[in-house]
């Protein structure tokens, strides 16, 4: 089978400078801020008996020997349904996907538990102390508890204390899920604004194909730039005891690179893999160059956004507006989707449903369908009050493509 190699390889001798020193014990040791997520087969035993200590003391043990004093981290760890499969009599045999809801969500109460323990005991021979933190996506999606999950996670960091996540999966449900904690890592780097996201599970990162079933993959060191082709080698999640595979790891990654925020995927199977890939260039890896630094915050945001309430069509005038980065006006808007309020984050696509960007609508779904094509100075006659000129403003505006918006 040919492969598209020339535009996701780019030989050493052509790199920028600046990239060719990227490797990641560099990008690792030079985060100031660094989220370690912790996949199911790592912490919990196949066999369904229980926390593997032994691992997690290693793991303990390498983060005081080669970060604690230089970094701030925080672990982002699942696990909580494999510890609770025994006492909610779940076979072994079945993948987490299968599980009836409230059985998963019964397991991982009793799980987060052990799972959190088995942490405690741990780190604690360390001396290093820890936090159980469990976030909802309803905590990061609205602004407001946004800032307050922030505030308490720099809170417990200015302490020295690392945060130890998980998806609170007991309440969360469907639509309000993360679904997978590689997504949910991902969102606490960009909520903390960290520097690094580094992956540890099974697998040691992106192949042009799945290694499991073609023997002709080959393994992607660096990822400068994240493009679709990426997303199509990482193909579907496999089912197994984890539960995104590599698709929910390369989403990650796009979301984290966008947000400035470089990837890291390695295998952690082994006790003490953490010390191998901090020390050792030849382990490894795949890492995913962070793409966007000027990103303000409250862009960054808005661009993170995992579910959006609703999508805006536009024509190619509106597009070519946006690319040399003014706002999104109604006159531009041919077709709108979903149920949004004012304030809300909703999707810009062309007329054929190419995403383009996000953006906090200045109007509600209702509002949004009455002046959809209309000229601005129509609004206030339309809707009955003065509104704002713009469906979302340029301020509120973020585009996956590269444009002059980005550094508002
Ligand atoms: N929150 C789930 C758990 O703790 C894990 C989700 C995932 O595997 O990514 O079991």
């Amino acid at each position: 089978m040919a492969r598209p190699l020339l535009p996701i390889f780019t030989p050493f001798h052509r790199m920028k400078p600046s990239i060719r020193k990227m490797d990641t014990p560099h990008v690792l040791k030079n985060a100031r801020i660094l989220i370690i997520k912790i996949g199911t087969a790592l912490v919990a035993q196949s066999d369904g008996n229980g926390i593997k200590a032994g691992w997690l003391e290693a793991l303990a043990q390498d983060i005081r020997e080669h970060l604690a004093t230089k970094c701030k981290i925080i672990i982002v760890s699942s696990g909580a349904v494999a510890l609770g499969r025994k006492a909610m009599n779940i076979p072994l045999g079945i993948a987490p996907q299968t599980i009836a809801l409230e059985k998963k969500q019964a397991a991982s109460a009793v799980g987060q538990y052990h799972l959190f323990h088995g942490y405690h005991e741990a780190f604690a021979k360390c001396g290093l102390p820890l936090a159980q933190v469990l976030l909802t996506m309803s905590e990061t999606e609205n602004r407001r508890m946004h800032l307050n999950a922030r505030a308490t996670l720099n809170a417990l960091l200015d302490q020295g204390i690392i945060p130890v996540i998980n998806e609170n999966d007991t309440i969360s449900t469907g639509e309000i899920r993360f679904g997978d904690n590689d997504r949910l890592a991902a969102r606490v780097a960009q909520m903390t604004q960290a520097d690094c996201v580094l992956l540890l599970s099974t697998t040691d990162g992106l192949y042009t194909a799945n290694p499991d079933i073609d023997p002709g993959a080959v393994h992607i060191p660096l990822v400068e730039r994240l493009s679709d082709e990426h997303t199509k080698m990482a193909g579907d999640a496999v089912p197994g005891l984890s539960t995104g595979g590599m698709k929910s790891k390369v989403d990650a990654a796009l979301s984290a690179t966008r947000s400035g925020i470089h990837m890291v995927i390695a295998k952690g199977v082994q006790n003490h893999a953490l010390a191998h890939i901090l020390t050792d260039k030849d382990t490894r890896t795949t890492l995913f160059l962070a793409s966007s630094t000027h990103k303000s915050a409250r862009k960054k945001w808005i661009q993170a956004h995992l579910r959006p309430k609703g999508r805006v069509f536009i024509d190619n005038g509106a597009q070519t507006a946006l690319k040399s980065g003014k706002s999104l006006l109604p006159v531009g808007v041919r077709r709108i989707e979903g149920n949004f309020e004012r304030g809300d984050v909703i999707e810009i696509r062309t007329l054929e449903g190419e995403k383009l960007g996000m953006g906090l609508s200045a109007y509600n779904t209702e509002d949004a369908l009455k002046i959809m094509g209309h000229g601005s100075e129509e609004i206030g006659a339309i809707v009955g009050y003065t509104g704002r000129s713009e469906l979302i403003h340029r301020n509120d505006l973020t585009l996956d493509i590269q444009d002059s918006s980005s550094k508002g």
